[in-house]
């Protein structure tokens, strides 16, 4: 295969080989079930879990009690959620979140509708960010739970978690976070920030795939979840089945890398970031971000160029790894709804082109990206000229010989 430059970091993340060998004796000599605690081999396993749970839990300024390992994010969504929801359910039986969270949470939460449940999605400003008001004017008395992801997957936005997770405290709401694609990049602190459940994954990260762990607050309050996985216990009962212990121990050395990095990471990639967004519009100026650029991630580019189809051009950008809109929607022929929802136009929605960069891109990488990405909008604008000039109409079928 070409030399791909990757700028697809918000979809996953190649394993940093420090990760990678901190997991190869757990793939190996170090095969022990950790709950297989009469012998050495499980001990020796479950020692490796421990030190794992506190590293995770070191990031996020969680105890090591409060993890649960879940295959990742996703289901960490799902079992806060329907957890939650279940748990509490004759306390009451509305939720609150917003209309740009991950699919993981509006599938969850439509699920749940079928169970009985009521749920607001709240909209957002055209910068993509929640005003707080509305989630007041939204809590009723039968109000159980408050879901805002950190930051979102495709525009990047950050949403003020900090001031939801007060709200929700005073009213004596849990609160939830999706921070898939916040943790790591931005300092986050359950305790600082007042949150009961905290979900985060693994491959966003540098880490494995199929790993990631949710927060679940042990005291103040001490949160109840039904779990969506039955059979031996494990994970005090929140999620059984046998650990996944190199994926585990992989899970923790990312985070204590994510951690000891942030600052650093942070303030290179937004460099790499900044200098992609630069030199696009300084050669393509009519090009028009989406969303808001002060609360966003260090990492992430939203941008659309108008009447640039972005399935069309990602086809001719053969040697860079880029997505429109985000990688979980972008197998269907579903067009944004975040981009929807915060008033961007048809048109610019199918020109939506996401670019994130992470640990391993260079200034060499984003270079060479400019140029192509500059080469490729222009030649594809030319063909929509001839086009029109022809008066052909611009289809999938004939942009495919472009
Ligand atoms: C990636 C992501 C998820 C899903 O995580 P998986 O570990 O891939 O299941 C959920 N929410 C957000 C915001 C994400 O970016």
């Amino acid at each position: 295969m070409r030399k791909i430059i990757y700028l697809d970091y918000q979809a996953t993340t190649p394993l940093d080989p420090r990760v990678r060998r901190a997991m190869e004796p757990y793939l190996g000599e170090k095969f022990g079930n950790a709950s297989s605690l009469t012998h050495a081999v499980g001990r020796q396993a479950a020692r490796a879990v421990e030190k794992a749970r506190a590293e995770v839990a070191g990031l996020v300024g969680a105890d090591a009690r409060e993890i649960v390992f879940t295959s990742g994010a996703t289901e960490s969504v799902n079992l806060a959620l329907k957890g939650a929801a279940r748990a509490y359910r004759e306390k009451g039986r509305h939720l609150i979140t917003l209309a740009i969270e991950h699919k993981a949470a509006l599938d969850s939460c439509k699920r749940l509708e079928t169970e009985g449940f009521g749920v607001t999605r709240l909209g957002v400003g055209r910068d993509g960010c929640l005003d707080a008001r509305d989630l007041k004017k939204a809590i009723r008395r039968d109000t159980i739970l408050v879901s805002v992801m950190a930051a979102n997957n495709e525009i990047g936005v950050l949403q003020p978690v900090a001031e939801v997770a007060k709200i929700a405290r005073e009213r004596g709401i849990l609160f939830h976070s999706d921070a898939a694609q916040a943790v790591g990049k931005i300092p986050l602190d359950l305790r600082a920030l007042g949150m009961d459940l905290l979900s985060f994954s693994a491959h966003k990260i540098c880490g494995p795939k199929g790993i990631g762990a949710l927060v679940v607050r042990k005291r103040e309050p001490r949160v109840r979840l039904l779990p969506l996985i039955d059979g031996g216990g494990h994970e005090s009962g929140f999620r059984s089945g046998t650990l996944n212990v190199p994926a585990i121990v992989g899970f923790g050395r990312a985070c204590v890398l994510a951690g000891r990095e942030m600052r650093r990471e942070a303030a290179r990639t937004a460099r790499l970031r900044n200098r992609l967004r630069d030199s696009l519009l300084d050669r393509l100026p009519d090009g028009v971000v989406n969303g808001s650029w002060e609360h966003r991630l260090p990492n992430n580019l939203n941008l659309s160029f108008a009447g640039v189809d972005a399935k069309a051009l990602m086809k001719r950008l053969k040697n860079i790894a880029l997505s429109s809109g985000s990688a979980c929607t972008s197998t269907s022929l579903e067009p944004s709804y975040v981009l929807k929802a915060i008033g961007v136009s048809e048109e610019r929605r199918r020109a939506a082109i996401r670019l994130s960069v992470g640990r391993f891109t260079t200034i060499g990488e984003i270079d060479r990206a400019v140029e192509e990405i500059v080469a490729g909008v222009k030649r594809m604008r030319k063909v929509a000229q001839v086009f029109r000039q022809r008066r052909i109409r611009p289809s999938a079928e004939n942009l495919r010989y472009v």
